[in-house]
């Protein structure tokens, strides 16, 4: 399976050469063509299920949430950062990862060399549940049908799972997050579909309420491994 993987990113780096060198015009023009087709069917499709997300009553949390939080960012991202359901701030927006873990995130993406725009970041239940308590097992089957359609319309080359919860979902598996981060996973695509690679790391959350050296350490670990994956640079002020 992971040989399999290695295949694709082997594939998908060449592809990139060639757009590269070919500077995306003549024999390959119609290629890209047909590849921005694909990119705008997916924009359109993320939003229309963002749509639905919005108006789902699937489940209780539906009727108790100020606003439901689909996800955000480029619909054509490399990475795709999964959390486990939005608090106070982002039902209050509507938007994921805006409050004081979201602005940890921000620095983590930051620290990446990326923007929030490059990547995709969503969660794995779309409504806050009451009083942050964790999402109940009925929620999550109910909602993660939405996540799952995104992952597919996306298809990034790694998902950042954030924290226990969501690593464990995508994973289905009850290790302990301290037991996978660190390591790539295969998150499980569906038939027909080649697995996508997964890093399970800490959540924001739990690294604000443990800030140690060792924790952060911990993570900027985990993305260095994830950057070098994608073959993008380590940030200079970073890369010690
Ligand atoms: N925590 C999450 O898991 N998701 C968010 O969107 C915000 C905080």
């Amino acid at each position: 399976m992971v040989q399999e993987t290695d295949k694709n990113k082997v594939v998908r780096q060449h592809a990139r050469m060639e757009t590269f060198f070919s500077g995306g015009f003549t024999i390959k023009g119609h290629k890209n063509d047909q590849k921005k087709a694909q990119n705008s069917k997916a924009a359109s499709e993320l939003a229309r299920l963002a749509q639905q997300i919005c108006e789902c009553r699937k489940c209780p949390l539906g009727s108790l949430r100020t606003n439901a939080v689909p996800g955000e960012g480029d619909p054509n991202a490399r990475i795709m950062f999964v959390g486990e359901g939005p608090g106070a701030d982002e039902d209050a927006q509507g938007r994921p990862f805006v409050g004081r873990a979201g602005q940890l995130l921000d620095k983590i993406i930051d620290a990446c060399g990326l923007e929030r725009s490059q990547v995709w970041i969503g969660n794995i239940i779309k409504c806050r549940p009451p009083e942050n308590r964790d999402p109940k097992p009925e929620e999550v089957i109910a909602c993660l049908p939405y996540l799952q359609r995104q992952i597919e319309l996306i298809n990034p080359e790694i998902i950042v799972a954030l924290g226990a919860h969501a690593a464990r979902t995508l994973l289905d598996t009850n290790k302990s997050i301290g037991q996978i981060r660190g390591q790539f996973q295969e998150y499980y695509a569906g038939l027909g579909h080649q697995p996508i690679k997964l890093m399970p790391t800490y959540h924001p959350a739990y690294l604000l309420r443990n800030y140690s050296k060792e924790n952060r350490f911990r993570v900027w670990e985990d993305m260095k491994t994830v950057l070098a994956e994608l073959d993008l640079p380590i940030p200079e002020r970073h890369a010690r």
